[in-house]
């Protein structure tokens, strides 16, 4: 499909990407004043089947967000599933795809403003981040990360995003490919896009929700399936910097990034500068279970095609 057939559902019709255009004056535009999902889907070749990855749990974080952030609510959780499904399938994708679904300020208000609330969904094809790497190397970033007294990290806001932004760019330019945040405390948070897990004698460690972290669907995920499928113990405990660079194996997860390896932090290698076997173990996992490949986990998994 050339770009520019590309549909996107944009204020409640289905219509080419080109001709999805907001007012530059809206609160979204001017402000950052949106709310947004960033999905997958990924193909099964076999089923000639799409899979959307866990929507209800990320239907029901808009939702959250919708509310924290002080929009009207205008959507039902039916109506943002389906909205997905509806996109998909007029696109007619055959592979893996990342899925925006933007909840939006619309028309000429404030960044006070509490509507009017529009949406739209850009399904994008879409291969794997960091595909050209094993792993990547970052630093902790000289930025804080968001906390709750000012702008909560819970809320999955564009605004939130300038705060990753920061982050990245200063990692970019200094040569990392991205960045680990501490929180006010001083302890690990999270990364700009992804969320921290450690490994330390055979045990998994991940900041808690309190460590001024978004409440990731992946980071659910990796935990639920380390100890239920990898019978690995699993504690979520405040991280001091000191102990990642200890850590055995350090691994960022979230949609896009899914599972990647952390070769090093702040040019200190982790264990042996490889993937290690217990971040091996999960993203293997990981990846057959979004597929569709493990039985067990198919609640996870709305089928696109199905009728
Ligand atoms: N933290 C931040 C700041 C993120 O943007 C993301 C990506 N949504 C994550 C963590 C991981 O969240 P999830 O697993 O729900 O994609």
């Amino acid at each position: 499909m050339s770009k520019g057939e590309r549909l996107i559902w944009f204020k409640g019709n289905i219509v080419p990407v080109e001709s999805a255009k907001i007012n530059v004056l809206s609160p979204s535009s001017q402000f950052g004043a949106n709310v947004f999902e960033g999905l997958r889907a990924y193909w099964n070749v076999y089923e000639k089947q799409l899979y959307v990855f866990r929507l209800l749990e990320h239907v029901n974080r808009l939702q959250d967000s919708i509310k924290m952030a002080g929009f009207e609510t205008v959507f039902t959780n039916a109506f943002l599933q389906q909205s997905v499904i509806d996109i998909i399938r007029a696109n007619n994708f055959q592979e893996d795809l990342i899925c925006r679904q933007t909840v939006f300020l619309d028309g000429f208000g404030s960044w006070s403003a509490t509507g009017p609330v529009e949406m739209f969904i850009a399904p994008m094809a879409k291969g794997r981040y960091y595909e050209k790497l094993q792993g990547i190397n970052v630093c902790i970033s000289s930025w804080e990360r968001i906390n709750e007294k000012s702008l909560s990290p819970k809320i999955k806001m564009g605004a939130n995003y300038m705060n990753s932004r920061m982050g990245q760019l200063e990692a970019v330019h200094n040569g990392y490919d991205s960045a680990i945040f501490l929180n006010r405390e001083g302890t690990v948070s999270e990364g700009p896009g992804s969320c921290v897990f450690i490994v330390r004698g055979g045990i998994l460690i991940t900041p808690p929700l309190t460590a001024s972290i978004l409440d990731s669907i992946t980071r659910y995920t990796v935990i639920d399936i380390a100890r239920n499928e990898l019978g690995l113990a699993v504690i979520e405990r405040d991280i001091e910097k000191g102990e990642l660079y200890g850590a055995n194996e350090v691994f960022m997860c979230g949609t896009a990034v899914e599972i990647v390896p952390v070769f090093s932090i702040d040019r200190v290698q982790i264990g042996y500068g490889t993937e290690g076997e217990v971040t091996s173990n999960i993203k293997n996992l990981y990846l057959q279970i979004v597929r569709g490949k493990v039985e067990k986990y198919e609640k996870w998994l709305t089928p696109v095609y199905a009728d």
